[in-house]
């Protein structure tokens, strides 16, 4: 840990950047991704063609240089994505050229996804077909952060490795963008990048800690977050646990160390209520100095980090993104809870209940325990997440769950998500 601090202390002597972050200009950017202009940044619509050149226009304007095809900022393609026939995507990418002959091919990467749900797929809860999912926590949030870094450092910023940093597009159908960049970006060899920072929803942090999902990837991850700790005084909270959660895991698949930024679980995931009236402001500041720390870290260290992930065991996060990649599994069964990620006891935690799903409806509450599926035990979220799935919309099950110490067991009835 001391070399961290003392590397980050070295570092921050160092370098002459502009330490202030704008809470107004990350609401600003919030406001126009998050706003019925853009329709919820369906990747069928053409709206998210909006935002792809709003950020397009922002990485030019600080001065990344072009980090995509043929000297632009777009690395373009054509997919077909789940029952879509050819869907134009693009990634939006922009480069800091690394200082250092020995290093700079050997680049970090930030990212953070730019597209939502559109009108509501692929990823629709039932009784919001149609209606706009403004995706202000997720993920105008994690983008809006990711412009103000490319802003307080892209003019000023002389990195030893080279930093890319990426919009992706298709996260909420699978990780279809970061899967594309990882198989097909050329400037860079992939398996050179030292690690990934990726932030997705990190837009309702408040008094919480920080959340870095899958630290488990790498073991230098520990000690660089209290380092990061230490200098900023912004508390984060590792994740060890597999998550399917985000593009860092297109990353991880690669053998490449990579984390997620994230601010815990809420009520309006995937909802037409994800809106910039639930943003901290604050936190994104918060935000932005802790991944800023970490940049500047990264960039100025000399050996790769060990990968220590398990690229083989990704697991889905139950009643949260369920990924419909590689098979299309088209289950949609859920009880209307988000799991607590931070919890690393027997059972699965109940983060957030929906608002009347059948979870709420048969009275269960945030952190409540879930210990049992139909009778059989569920000690972690790989086992639950597997029983839930091989339910269907409508069956009838049994959760046990304990809560404040107490045994409590409730019938409901699955729903379609
Ligand atoms: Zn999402």
């Amino acid at each position: 840990m001391s070399d961290v601090k003392v590397e980050l202390e070295k570092r921050d002597a160092l370098a002459t950047l502009d330490h202030v972050f704008s809470a107004e200009r990350m609401m600003e950017t919030i406001k126009y991704l998050s706003s019925d202009e853009l329709k919820g940044r369906g990747i069928d619509s053409p709206e998210i063609e909006k935002a792809a050149d709003y950020i397009k226009s922002k990485f030019e304007e600080s001065g990344l240089q072009p980090g995509g095809d043929d000297g632009t900022y777009y690395q373009t393609w054509v997919q077909d994505v789940l029952d879509k026939k050819n869907l134009k995507l693009k990634n939006v990418i922009g480069i800091i050229p690394g200082t250092d002959p020995e290093l700079k091919d050997a680049p970090v990467v930030i990212s953070a996804h730019y597209d939502h749900l559109g009108l509501g797929w692929p990823d629709v809860r039932k009784g919001n077909e149609g209606l706009i999912h403004n995706g202000a926590d997720d993920n105008a949030s994690g983008i809006a952060v990711m412009l103000e870094l490319i802003k307080t450092t892209a003019k000023s910023l002389k990195p030893s490795r080279t930093v890319i940093f990426v919009a992706f597009t298709a996260e909420e159908a699978g990780l279809i963008g970061s899967r594309y960049f990882v198989n097909n970006y050329q400037k860079y060899q992939i398996g050179k990048i030292i690690a990934n920072l990726n932030l997705d929803s990190v837009g309702r942090l408040f008094e919480k800690k920080l959340i870095v999902i899958n630290s488990n990837t790498a073991r230098e991850w520990k000690f660089i977050f209290m380092g990061t700790e230490f200098t900023t005084g912004v508390a984060t909270e590792l994740i060890t646990q597999n998550i399917d959660a985000s593009d860092q895991v297109a990353f991880i698949e690669k053998g490449i160390p990579a984390v997620q930024f994230f601010v815990g679980p809420n009520n309006d995931y995937h909802r037409p209520t994800d809106d910039i009236s639930k943003i901290d402001a604050a936190g994104l500041v918060k935000t932005a100095t802790v991944v800023k720390e970490t940049i500047l870290y990264l960039a100025e260290r000399k050996e790769p980090m060990a990968f220590t992930g398990k690229a083989k065991d990704i697991i889905p996060s139950a009643d949260v993104p369920m990924k419909q990649h590689k098979n299309g599994n088209s289950k949609k069964t859920a009880i209307g809870i988000m799991p607590d990620f931070r919890f690393s006891g027997i059972g699965v935690k109940v983060g957030a209940v929906s608002e009347d799903s059948p979870a709420d409806m048969a009275g269960m509450l945030k952190d409540d325990i879930i210990k049992k599926f139909n009778g059989i035990e569920v000690n972690n979220l790989k086992i639950y997440t597997k029983h839930l799935y091989a339910q269907k919309p409508g069956d009838s099950v049994i959760i046990t769950f304990e809560r404040k110490g107490e045994l409590k067991e409730v019938e409901l009835t699955l729903s379609e998500r």
